[in-house]
């Protein structure tokens, strides 16, 4: 089984003691290769310096999440044209609209948003976005330029039978996290994954983020790490109805074929 965890959050400061061992565990666990996920103006450059430092192993995206689109100026857009053009950054993000924490200003995250969408429109490389509870917007945005745009993924989507469908209307690619492990919110997720073409779906840890609460035992420590992924996929596939392999198997050539590697 190889796998590719497409969205984990490598560069958080969790990882900085022990990386070398997490990586090993996510190899022994399948995980072949890992999209490592750029989120902020400083997180991103560092993104790319993990892939570099991993050929093969590891790539990168390159952007600014919604949470820090306070952040985004003219210096921070030129960083990131600078960024996207490094062979190991595969896509434009994380980037969208996050109106559940509202970390930003909602016209601050639309203006960081629409500028991302225009260096994705500029570079040609896949996007990788981020909505939580910012669906209509979101679409609104994405929607009257979506046929200029090469691939898209609306990565951790948590969102509503409805919601996927829009997605997978405008052709975007869906990534499914251990959200769908949630007995408290994600348990809607189990019933619609399979509503998923396989060459739309991916699979992500979002680490260290989201610890799949059907993890046992639970890490005392709660930090969620790429080997889990195998854990994911094996619900994935339960909720779907088919083999393990076949989530596998599919959800990495998915994978490849939309990031390039
Ligand atoms: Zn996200």
């Amino acid at each position: 089984m190889q796998l590719v965890d497409i969205g984990a959050n490598l560069t958080h400061s969790s990882f900085q003691h022990d990386l070398s061992a997490v990586l090993e565990r996510a190899r022994a666990h399948g995980v072949g290769q890992l999209v490592v996920t750029g989120a902020s103006r400083e997180a991103s450059p560092q993104a790319l310096a993990l892939a570099q430092a991993h050929p093969g192993l590891l790539y990168a995206t390159a952007g600014v999440h919604p949470h820090h689109a306070g952040e985004y100026d003219a210096e921070c857009d030129a960083l990131l044209r600078e960024l996207v053009a490094a062979p190991e950054v595969r896509a434009v993000g994380e980037t969208g609209l996050d109106y559940y924490r509202d970390l930003s200003p909602r016209p601050t995250q639309q203006f960081a948003f629409e500028q991302q969408l225009q260096i994705a429109l500029d570079c040609g490389k896949p996007l990788f976005l981020h909505q939580r509870d910012a669906h209509d917007d979101f679409m609104a945005i994405l929607r009257p330029i979506r046929d200029k745009l090469a691939a898209v993924v609306v990565h951790c989507f948590t969102g509503t039978r409805e919601e996927l469908f829009d997605c997978l209307d405008l052709d975007c690619h869906v990534g499914i996290t251990g959200w769908i492990c949630d007995e408290r919110r994600g348990t809607h997720l189990r019933e619609i994954v399979g509503n998923i073409p396989i060459n739309r779906l991916m699979i992500e840890t979002d680490s260290p983020y989201l610890l799949p609460r059907t993890v046992k035992p639970q890490p005392s420590h709660r930090r969620n790490e790429p080997m889990y992924l195998a854990h994911i996929c094996a619900e994935v596939a339960r909720d779907r109805g088919e083999s393990l392999e076949a989530t596998a198997h599919g959800t990495t050539a998915t994978a490849r074929a939309f990031f390039g590697i």
